[in-house]
């Protein structure tokens, strides 16, 4: 699926009618209920409908509703966005390209490139990408110094 890319006001009140309504095939991962479509001033996203109970949820990519990984539970949303905010140091502080970054990931994770995305990851990896990664930039900041 092409991602849609919200441009015009038109557009994003027509997307704001599936809010509510549109849902992801996979059920949630915890419950087995539905992910329906949802909108916060963080933008779309997809959220358990076993809410409150359930927590489930995944952001969507910028303005789009194209799901950033697979669903998962508070705790490993917070572990992807602190294994993810350690992994683009790589990146960002210019220790290797981007394409390089993730090419070392998929090594790291054992698997294709285009499969190696922190989203799509369990706590537990997170843990491993994290240490990992925080091992690997002692290494170049040592071979850098
Ligand atoms: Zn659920």
């Amino acid at each position: 699926m092409a991602i849609k890319k919200l441009d015009s006001t038109e557009y994003q009140w027509a997307v704001r009618e599936e809010v509510g309504r549109k849902e992801l095939a996979q059920p949630c991962p915890n419950c087995g209920r539905k992910l329906v479509l949802r909108h916060s001033k963080y933008g779309f996203f997809y959220g358990c409908r076993g809410w409150p109970e359930c927590d489930v949820l995944i952001g969507c990519h910028g303005n789009t509703t194209e799901p950033l990984g697979i669903p998962a539970e508070a705790a490993t949303r917070q572990a992807r966005i602190r294994a993810h905010s350690v992994f683009d140091l790589l990146w960002k502080d210019k220790w290797m390209t981007r394409t390089e970054a993730y090419a070392w990931l998929a090594q790291a994770l054992d698997c294709p490139v285009e499969q190696a995305h922190i989203g799509h990851l369990n706590r537990l990896d997170c843990e491993r990408v994290t240490e990992m990664v925080s091992a690997k930039l002692v290494e170049l900041k040592a071979v850098g110094a």
